[in-house]
């Protein structure tokens, strides 16, 4: 069959298994490029279409390509010129009720004519969901959070306000609530939006004058999750749309989970009555995970691929890449592919020539190097650390560097005694415990650490 015939039957049948508006925004101005044993090409008209149909549509998409007879290896999407000059839906900008009827899903038109694939889907990717977190001392807080939320919605900590820094898995949390609801209690309506796609959608209903539509779809959301929020720094019209959702939401026991790689007070030109309302509810304050979680992580996720890593590839991974999961999970994906495609053992020695020369710096981790940092922060001398006195500008720093031990080199109680000159393993077992737990509570204690950990990874 020609590949246009065979598209157009393909079609015909996605056609039958989506939604109009799901079909439209789509499907309608893909092509099939080409077509063998090996691969099937899709010729899409944008990046948004590619990653829907990637993300969203795969399998819909391998099942009729199969049923049809066409059964490739791959199936792959490409920005293809021809789809992208051929005239695109037109129909106008749908919010509101007529955007039920076309089950949320809109195409409006940029100012400059070209059409932009826009839909108030609920956001969410299957991918991150409770059962695929990993966690950690650094993370279990929020976890626990996001549970309790998932299981009473509007309940207890609203809003949730979770911060912290880059690749350390808050847009995994906050979306596994979403996910966990849509399975558990399918009724209620989820919205899930980055901050910028919030602005985004905004501009275009004032252009629209249809702010009226946008403000109705969001404020009758059962649970609003809104990724980035320190995005809306500087930008008064919306920081002014998003307090009336929030009120309005709020007064009506909705749920409201918030993400930002800032606390609310450090958000630069965020109304106050914004900030003041985002610290109504619970902000937990998500720490780059410690070193025991990123080697869960690692294994967690080598798993996936079906592969079991050696403990020393697990540690070098998770001593070289300290502070970002993201990055943490890239180094994974790139060793294993280097490896599979050369049928080599993921080893150590293959890490280190693959990540040692790129971004990553091949260094172990000495105690020795922990005690230096801690003692050089408080400027407290490495005598006074590892001998007798117990004064408490002394005590504190000298614990930290124990709880840094354990965190950064897991090592034992009994070695961290040694390491800081203490007879008695229990007293690092104290001193270990007590950080940890302060940690929690003073986000001071929890900088300082990170600062710390920052110079020794610098
Ligand atoms: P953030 O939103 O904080 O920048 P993400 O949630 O996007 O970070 O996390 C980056 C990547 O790391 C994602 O692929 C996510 O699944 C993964 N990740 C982060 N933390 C964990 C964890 N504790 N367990 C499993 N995967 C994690
Ligand atoms: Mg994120």
């Amino acid at each position: 069959m020609q590949n246009d015939s065979l598209w157009q039957a393909v079609l015909g049948e996605i056609e039958l298994s989506v939604s109009r508006g799901s079909f439209i925004t789509w499907f309608k101005n893909t092509e099939l490029v080409k077509s063998d044993a090996a691969v099937a090409v899709i010729g899409v008209p944008n990046v948004f279409i590619k990653e829907q149909l990637e993300h969203k549509f795969s399998g819909l998409i391998s099942d009729v390509l199969g049923k049809n007879g066409v059964k490739p290896k791959a199936i792959e999407y490409k920005i293809s010129s021809v789809v992208s000059t051929k005239p695109v839906y037109d129909d106008p900008v749908i919010f509101g009720e007529k955007a039920a009827e076309i089950e949320e899903e809109h195409v409006v038109k940029t100012a400059n004519g070209s059409s932009l694939s826009h839909s108030y889907r609920q956001g969410l990717n299957e991918r991150y969901t409770f059962e695929n977190f990993v966690v950690g001392a650094s993370n279990e807080l929020a976890f626990a959070a996001c549970q309790s939320i998932a299981q009473n919605p509007g309940m207890k900590y609203n809003p949730l306000f979770l911060y912290g820094g880059v690749g350390i898995g808050k847009t995994h949390l906050i979306q596994a609530v979403g996910n966990d609801l849509t399975a558990t209690q399918p009724g209620l309506r989820i919205l899930y939006i980055s901050t910028e796609q919030f602005v985004q959608e905004f501009v275009d209903a004032l252009r629209f004058r249809k702010t009226a539509d946008f403000a109705s779809y969001y404020r009758s959301a059962d649970i609003l999750i809104v990724d980035d929020i320190q995005f809306i720094a500087g930008k008064e019209k919306i920081q002014e749309e998003f307090f009336h959702t929030f009120n309005a939401l709020y007064q009506a026991n909705k749920q409201i989970i918030i993400s930002s790689d800032k606390p609310p007070k450090d958000i630069p030109t965020l109304e106050e009555r914004l900030k003041s309302r985002f610290t109504w509810g619970m902000s937990i304050d998500m720490q780059t995970p410690d070193f025991e979680t990123r080697c869960a992580i690692i294994q967690a996720k080598s798993l996936d691929h079906q592969v079991t890593l050696s403990h020393e590839v697990v540690e070098y991974l998770s001593t070289n890449i300290p502070t970002n999961v993201r990055e943490l999970e890239g180094a994974l994906n790139q060793l294993l592919a280097f490896c599979e495609v050369r049928s080599l053992e993921p080893s150590l020695s293959v890490a280190t020539s693959l990540l040692g020369t790129t971004k990553t710096r091949p260094k172990h981790l000495s105690a020795k190097q922990i005690i230096e940092r801690t003692s050089r922060h408080f400027q407290v001398p490495i005598e006074d650390m590892v001998g007798p006195k117990r004064d408490k500008d002394i005590v504190v720093p000298r614990q930290i560097a124990m709880y840094m031990l354990r965190s950064e080199l897991h090592l034992s109680f009994p070695k961290i005694a040694r390491e800081l000159g203490r007879k008695d393993h229990t007293t690092a077992i104290h001193s270990v415990d007590k950080i940890e737990k302060l940690s929690r509570l003073d986000p001071g204690l929890r900088q300082t650490i990170a600062d710390i950990k920052e110079r020794l990874y610098a």
